[in-house]
């Protein structure tokens, strides 16, 4: 298997939860990449104090609803990286509202599929050229992050087949968008493949985020009424 090697990285959502943890892995790698770039919703300094720690660490500003600020990320990046390409993206912010079959409503499904399936396929659309870049500047045969990415950050929520915790919380609008954000990777894949660009979506498990966290709370009150057993869902998720 050839060397992960990430020459520059960007990732989506990562002020908080699964992003900033992926963020601060990457500067621990024992090589770690060139540039790391964090986007956030808010610039509110958090991040950039680990960025003072850390000169590989460049803090953007992205929502990804909205093209301008995308298209303003990718201007930030291009100065940064002076024609080297973006290797590896990762988009991975996302929300989720606990809706059910009965609540559920166009509002909620516009904001949720805005947000999880329409937003990553603006960001790839916009950091295409760079990561085209990136992959017809490598020496690397085949398709690997180290060349050239696009990570979709999924859930097993939009399974079709598995549909998981159905009776626990039914999220149509989230389970929704990760389907149609499973549908768009298979069509980037398609069409990015003769470029080098790797395009792949990933479960990342259950994680004890705020969004992983607002799931417990429902299943903490499950528990407390005595409708679920937490070992068995632990085992199962
Ligand atoms: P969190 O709620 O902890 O973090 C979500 C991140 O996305 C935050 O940084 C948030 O920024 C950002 N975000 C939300 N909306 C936008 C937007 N419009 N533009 C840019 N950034 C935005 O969630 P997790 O870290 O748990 O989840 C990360 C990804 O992993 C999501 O795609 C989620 O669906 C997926 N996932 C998570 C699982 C889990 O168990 N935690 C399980 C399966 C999948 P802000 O602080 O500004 O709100």
């Amino acid at each position: 298997m050839a060397e992960f090697n990430v020459g520059s990285v960007l990732v989506t959502g990562s002020n908080r939860g699964i992003g900033l943890g992926l963020v601060k892995q990457f500067l621990e790698l024992p090589n770690p990449p060139e540039w790391i770039f964090a986007t956030t919703r808010e610039l509110d300094g958090s991040q950039s104090k680990l960025a003072l720690k850390h000169p590989n660490l460049v803090v953007l500003q992205l929502d990804v609803t909205d093209p301008n600020s995308i298209k303003a990320a990718v201007q930030r990046v291009e100065e940064h990286v002076q024609g080297h390409g973006l290797n590896l993206l990762i988009n991975n912010a996302g929300i989720i509202r606990f809706t059910t079959m009965e609540n559920e409503n166009a509002e909620t499904m516009e904001l949720i599929y805005l947000t999880n399936t329409v937003g990553p396929l603006l960001v790839s659309q916009e950091f295409l050229p760079l990561l085209k870049k990136a992959a017809q500047q490598s020496t690397q045969t085949g398709l690997s992050c180290s060349k050239a990415a696009i990570v979709n950050m999924s859930s097993i929520a939009g399974s079709i087949e598995v549909v998981p915790m159905w009776e626990l919380w039914q999220t149509p609008s989230y389970r929704c968008s990760k389907a149609a954000l499973n549908m768009i990777t298979r069509c980037q894949s398609l069409e990015y493949k003769n470029c080098g660009i790797l395009c792949t979506s990933i479960h990342p498990g259950w994680v004890k985020t705020r969004m992983g966290t607002e799931k417990v709370g429902v299943i903490t009150h499950l528990q407390s009424l005595a409708i679920l057993n937490w070992e068995e869902f632990t085992l199962n998720w």
